[in-house]
């Protein structure tokens, strides 16, 4: 589905912001967080403000079209996968990885029921990892 239609599917009226922030966070897999996205979009549209990024991200979350979390030092980020999957953030270069495939929480044994699924791991990734065993 186009980017217009997705925006039109839940209810909201179509704008070129809109789009381009949809278009972007949808590219940019890297959980982006507000800040990150206005930086790179204002370059090629003049007219933006953080404030429009800020309310387009919390429309376009509150309707389900995007997911936002809170990941590193109180920054939301945000995310075009809407899917249940948790993060893996690395505490050494802040990276945020998608993992999915952990749904180990057996809540159904609790007696609560589940909505929605926001797990978020801190660590140190791979990558950091193996630079750390490089230095050593
Ligand atoms: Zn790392
Ligand atoms: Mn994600």
């Amino acid at each position: 589905m186009n980017y217009e239609n997705q925006i039109k599917n839940k209810g909201l009226k179509i704008t070129p912001q809109r789009i381009a922030v949809l278009k972007y966070l949808d590219e940019h897999r890297t959980h982006p967080t507000a800040e990150n996205i206005y930086e790179d979009l204002k370059i090629n549209n003049a007219g933006l403000s953080l404030a429009t990024v800020y309310n387009t991200l919390n429309k376009f979350w509150e309707v389900g079209l995007i997911k936002g979390f809170s990941g590193n030092k109180n920054k939301k980020n945000f995310d075009k996968n809407t899917e249940h999957h948790s993060h893996f953030i690395c505490k050494n270069c802040s990276r945020i990885y998608d993992i999915f495939n952990d749904q180990k929480i057996e809540l159904s044994q609790t007696g609560h029921e589940m909505e929605s699924y926001d797990l978020i791991i801190y660590g140190k990734c791979k990558d950091c990892l193996i630079q750390t065993k490089k230095e050593k």
